[in-house]
């Protein structure tokens, strides 16, 4: 396995104020960097200052978007440990996202030993208030100096991190969902399924639409019928309906979330019916009128789950348990940022300690 080598800043940085972090404003002190060449593989692992990246203008990401990228937190646990949650899954989901765009992928264990020794050098920086983190951000992409097209020979595997406040500082409020009819975010057979820049690149439009009206998200439909729920801005996304939870099954033009996998495993255990279907718009709004919708909610690293409050579709406004936050969706919230915070018993073994 390539070794990693270290170059330690001179110049830290003095720390942010924890109370006040937001989200991916401040950045540590370090990065990890590899390169690829189709020669030489992977190499020159190194941790360096943090610092801009040297690309060339003809960069193939700065022209044809060949980009994946991830997104994972590392917790400080209340007894002091520093752990992250599930990284084998992110390094695994990055891999499958860079065969989708022909990026070339990077062996499991490298991954894991890259994001190990990243954290450990820059422990310090895992905030220590109720509810923060430090966000990671690996990032993989085509780096080959021209501007014809051809299999990418030249690439570059990065993480950054910045440390993030608690996202329900100010209590969790349920949110306001419209439902996107006109900009899709992705179609099967394309790239929906991969976590790349360009998804979300699409998806910015009805993002910028969706807020201007006063919504904090867009709900997804299918790319072809416009039809069925894919996911809600970039979470997953979840429906209790007469105490079963429904969740868009994965066709390929769903993120695969791991927030998703831990939520319905955590649920199954629990004794919860969970289905995994096509679930279509018009479905959802007659279970709102009937009252049979319970409860909805997001799932994602950032936000952990986010509980939604009303649904706009084609102009009516479908308003989910009183505009407020479920009873299932408490106690899921608790249970998985217990678990990350190591104040609840991680059975599953998903917390991966950083010593
Ligand atoms: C990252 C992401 C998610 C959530 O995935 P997690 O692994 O739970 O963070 C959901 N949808 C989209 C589009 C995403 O990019």
């Amino acid at each position: 396995m390539l070794d990693i080598s270290i170059t330690k800043t001179t110049s830290p940085k003095a720390k942010p104020d924890e109370s006040n972090l937001g989200f991916g404003k401040y950045f540590t002190d370090h990065m990890f960097i590899t390169d690829y060449t189709a020669e030489k593989g992977w190499h020159d692992a190194r941790i360096v200052p943090f610092g801009n990246l040297d690309i060339h203008p003809a960069s193939t990401v700065l022209h044809y978007g060949a980009e994946v990228f991830e997104g994972m937190k590392a917790y400080r646990t209340e007894k002091g440990v520093v752990q992250m949650f599930r990284p084998l899954e992110n390094v695994k989901r990055m891999n499958m996202s860079a065969e989708r765009l022909c990026l070339p992928q990077l062996d499991e264990e490298f991954g894991l030993k890259a994001l190990h020794e990243f954290v450990k050098l820059e422990k310090d920086w895992v905030p220590r208030q109720k509810g923060t983190s430090l966000y990671l951000r690996p990032f993989l992409f085509g780096n080959d100096p021209l501007l014809g097209l051809r299999t990418i020979d030249r690439a570059m595997f990065v993480i950054i991190a910045s440390p993030v406040g608690n996202y329900y500082a100010e209590g969790i409020n349920p949110v306001k969902i419209t439902v996107e009819t006109k900009d899709v975010r992705a179609v099967r057979g394309g790239t929906g399924y991969a976590k790349c820049g360009g998804n979300y690149a699409a998806s910015n439009r009805a993002a910028t639409k969706a807020s201007e009206k006063g919504f904090s998200q867009v709900l997804w439909l299918d790319g072809v019928e416009r039809k069925y729920v894919e996911e809600v801005g970039s979470m997953n996304v979840m429906f209790m309906i007469d105490g079963k939870v429904y969740t868009p099954k994965l066709t390929g033009s769903v993120l695969p979330g791991i927030t998703r996998k831990s939520i319905i495993e955590v649920l199954k255990d629990w004794n919860y019916e969970v289905i995994e279907k096509e679930i279509s718009i018009d479905e959802l709004a007659e279970a709102v009128k009937e009252g049979r919708l319970q409860e909805a909610w997001g799932t994602g690293t950032a936000a952990v789950i986010s509980p939604i409050g009303l649904l706009n579709y084609q102009g009516v406004d479908y308003i989910i348990n009183n505009n407020e936050i479920g009873e299932l969706t408490a106690k899921l919230y608790d249970e998985l940022t217990g678990i990350q915070a190591g104040l609840k018993e991680d059975k599953f073994n998903w917390c991966y300690k950083v010593d």
